[in-house]
């Protein structure tokens, strides 16, 4: 066995060294002038991230987690409502919505993108809620919540099909709130306006994670929150400052959820290269999809004709996954697995009352999902040694067969 690394799943020290001096000097600007927390850096960022994102305001946070769990606070999700979201996520997803004080309702996703099925979306408001007369809104049958909002996931770097999702939303009465976690840069098509709209634009809010292995990542813990709505931007202002107004003027209690000067400084810098960093990952994902066309056994990703997709992960899916994996991790190639048990079937969730086949499509990508090495620094040649080593290992089963 070669357990030497050949080829790592993610490099964070590349991006860091190409940028040493420019990151460097932030730190040295913050421990001369003392400004660590708020400032100029803080309030640079914010500026020029929503203008990435296309949107009025963006609020630095410290996480994703704290973005999204703000942004469904600022929305109005209170005790007793159902907030429907996939189940094949990072659990951040889902303890935002409980710590929000709403209850996760999952929705089965669509097995070519892995996204949330606009099918199942419509199907379960349909079946599975009767309409409340009182607010309008659908109550889950089963639960008796009240289902006030949805959060779509772009989960490994495509948006989720927000045409689709607004639109029975709008229907329902429900609001939307992007968990854009994994997509900084993603675009997608709304073929009604004809506009090309970024991630964390589209709905009422959206959230961001700035963790280092993400798209654009902080050298510590970050996350922002997108919105055109300047109540919730208000509004998560003072969450992220326990509630305060004015120095000591609490309105009401609120988090310690800020991002500070260093980390904002990091991502001014990094935010410049973020475009080209999300070129190199489409090419290097089309690459895959080129030399990996003839491997029969494998389904490549697939991307819509209406989006641009970031590539935060580039996962294939085979039926002999954890066979596949092995053999790649033998090789010295590094994988990983986004994610491994859904959410349904978490112990975390168990008091959800949800059971193993509740949502089989996607029990089964659990079951073969593979993420392979995806990075902007990635070489042609390592990807050329990714590929190879799969190759080797569907010919070799093909021989033993
Ligand atoms: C990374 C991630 C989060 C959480 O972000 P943190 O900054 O780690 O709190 C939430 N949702 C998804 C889909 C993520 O990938």
């Amino acid at each position: 066995m070669n357990s030497q690394t050949i080829v790592p799943f993610v490099d964070l020290i590349q991006s860091n060294l190409e940028l040493k001096e420019q990151l460097q000097a932030v730190f040295d600007e913050v421990l001369t002038t003392g400004i660590a927390i708020g400032g100029p850096f803080v309030q640079r960022f914010e500026k020029e991230f929503a203008e990435f994102c296309g949107t009025k305001h963006s609020v630095a946070l410290n996480s994703g987690t704290d973005a999204l769990r703000f942004a469904l606070i600022a929305a109005g999700i209170t005790a007793g409502d159902g907030v429907l979201t996939g189940p094949n996520t990072f659990i951040a997803t889902g303890e935002a919505i409980t710590q929000a004080g709403g209850t996760c309702r999952f929705i089965d996703i669509d097995p070519a993108t892995s996204n949330m099925s606009t099918i199942a979306l419509a199907n379960y408001l349909e079946t599975a809620c009767e309409h409340d007369s009182k607010t309008g809104l659908p109550i889950d049958r089963a639960t008796g919540l009240r289902v006030k909002a949805i959060v779509p996931v772009h989960l490994y770097g495509q948006m989720a099909d927000m045409e689709g999702i607004l639109e029975i939303a709008g229907r329902y009465g429900l609001f939307v709130v992007e968990d854009a976690c994994q997509a900084h840069g993603a675009e997608c098509l709304l073929p009604k306006k004809s506009e090309w709209k970024t991630a964390g634009s589209v709905g009422r809010a959206a959230a961001f994670s700035f963790y280092p292995a993400k798209n654009l990542g902080a050298m510590g813990e970050g996350g922002g929150l997108t919105t055109d709505d300047d109540a919730i931007a208000a509004k998560v202002r003072m969450l992220r400052d326990h509630g305060q107004r004015q120095k000591y003027f609490h309105a009401f209690e609120g988090y310690n959820g800020r991002l500070d000067a260093v980390q904002t400084g990091i991502l001014s810098v990094k935010l410049r290269y973020l475009a080209e960093w999300n070129a190199s990952r489409a090419r290097l994902a089309k690459r895959y999809n080129e030399l990996l066309a003839e491997v029969e056994e494998l389904a490549l990703p697939f991307e819509q004709d209406w989006g641009l997709g970031v590539y935060h992960l580039y996962v294939i899916r085979t039926a002999v996954r954890d066979q596949l994996q092995s053999h790649l991790t033998a090789q010295g190639i590094g994988t990983g697995l986004h994610y491994p048990l859904p959410l349904h079937l978490q112990d975390a969730y168990a008091h959800l009352g949800y059971r193993k086949g509740d949502f089989p499509v996607c029990e089964e990508a659990a079951s073969q999902i593979l993420s392979l090495p995806m990075y902007p620094q990635l070489r042609d040649e390592q990807q050329d040694k990714v590929v190879d080593a799969i190759k080797e290992f569907y010919a070799t089963r093909a021989a033993v067969a």
